[in-house]
């Protein structure tokens, strides 16, 4: 008997070791069986809670959503490592946060009024500015479940009406997001204004050939000639725009075989040497002597060298020169366009790289530029794993550089 009582208290206490039967005792012994059935199937039931309370914290603490629990009187129950993160949340542990009041936690107003709000049962979503960042937040209230009830899912509906216990804060990172459709929108403002003044102008010409007949033909030959250019120009916006979408539309999956970076190079320095002699600029060429072998599309390849040189001569002055060179240095293939021409501010250097982007948006249109060469030579670059950078000197000339990994070719 003193062992029962003994075993029961042990089992109590949270060890559940069965105890041997003491021989020759039936009833006894039929008891003690009977309570070592109860100890294991305790002992099950407590390892599976452990399991689940692990495997809770586990996922809470890997989310990307920062999770807040909050209690009854706003205070914090429980946070997540993405939660402190994402509001730049000092300390290392959600223990330091544990029963400090949420309004001394959430810098942010909006976001303890919605807290508030879910503790009197109403669900709310907002944005906020946050730490230099976009997030989205939810709240909503935390109403306990009728016991009885096993198992996931909604609630059902008359727990949907029990007074609020707590509320759970989620916060979602949509900075990314939203930088993204700010780009959008402005490419679209952009584009709609670059598409806008040439046809404008187009029809403005025209209406004017319309309405008067007797116009010299002197003058009308003029009128038409910047017809033309502006047909061009739109040309060369509708050209280039494909060109974007096209590299943009298959980032994932280029088709880059090995080749020979010479050949597109030389392809590209032959095609421009024409315009750099009509433009008054000598356009030299030092190619390596050995194959240059990367993993790339030839096509992109003579565009992105295309896109360089046609800036480098419409950006100097008659009379100055362009350099082009390809070489291998430091294990890397380079493409360099150096030119003698107007240079770019400091300031500028990062930014030309962006769709649109012009220093000198009457220069750059006179001379049939699109604002997107160098956008589309950025995009040719990294489908090669390639970049591409800028060095100049307002007034002395500029320097870019494109460099891609070479390919050991590992079939021979
Ligand atoms: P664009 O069609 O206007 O030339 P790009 O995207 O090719 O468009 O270039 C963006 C801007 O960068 C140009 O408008 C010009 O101001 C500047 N730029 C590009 N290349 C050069 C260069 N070699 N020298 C000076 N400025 C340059």
């Amino acid at each position: 008997m003193d062992r029962l009582v003994r075993f029961s208290e042990r089992v109590a206490q949270g060890d559940f070791r069965p105890e041997s039967a003491a021989p020759g005792v039936d009833e006894l012994d039929a008891l003690l069986a009977s309570l070592n059935r109860t100890a294991d199937a305790l002992r099950t039931s407590f390892e599976s809670l452990t399991a689940e309370k692990n495997q809770g914290a586990t996922i809470l603490s890997s989310m990307v959503e920062g999770v807040a629990v909050l209690d009854r009187d706003l205070r914090i129950e429980y946070l997540n490592g993405a939660f402190r993160e994402l509001l730049s949340l000092p300390g290392g542990s959600w223990r330091e946060y544990r029963g400090r009041k949420a309004r001394g936690v959430l810098e942010a107003k909006r976001l303890v009024k919605m807290v508030k709000a879910a503790m009197r049962g109403k669900s709310r979503e907002r944005e906020v500015a946050v730490a230099g960042r976009d997030i989205l937040a939810r709240a909503a209230p935390v109403r306990p479940r009728d016991p009885a009830f096993e198992g996931e899912g909604p609630l059902a509906p008359r727990d949907r009406k029990r007074a609020p216990v707590g509320a759970v804060l989620v916060l979602m990172d949509v900075t990314r997001l939203r930088a993204l459709e700010r780009v959008r929108r402005d490419f679209v403002a952009n584009l709609s204004h670059e598409l806008k003044t040439p046809i404008a102008a187009i029809r403005a010409l025209v209406e004017t050939l319309i309405d008067d007949q007797s116009m010299r033909s002197s003058n009308r030959a003029h009128f038409l000639s910047r017809i033309r250019n502006q047909s061009i120009r739109l040309s060369s916006l509708v050209t280039d725009l494909l060109t974007l979408s096209r590299l943009e539309s298959s980032p994932g999956d280029p088709e880059l075989g090995p080749i020979d970076l010479r050949e597109p190079f030389r392809a590209a320095v032959q095609a421009l040497r024409p315009t750099g002699e009509e433009r008054g600029i000598v356009v030299h060429s030092e190619v390596s002597k050995s194959p240059v072998r990367i993993l790339g599309d030839p096509e992109a390849l003579v565009q992105l060298t295309t896109n360089l040189l046609d800036n480098a001569i419409k950006y100097t002055n008659r009379g100055g020169q362009v350099r082009a060179r390809l070489k291998t240095e430091n294990g890397r293939a380079l493409i360099e366009v150096q030119d003698t021409g107007m240079g770019i501010a400091p300031q500028d250097q990062a930014r030309v790289f962006e769709r649109f982007y012009r220093v000198d948006k009457a220069r750059s249109r006179e001379l049939g530029g699109t604002g997107l060469g160098l956008s589309i030579v950025k995009h040719i670059a990294a489908i090669h794993q390639g970049q591409v950078l800028v060095e100049s000197s307002p007034g002395i000339g500029s320097t870019f550089r494109a460099s891609f990994p070479v390919h050991k070719d590992t079939t021979s």
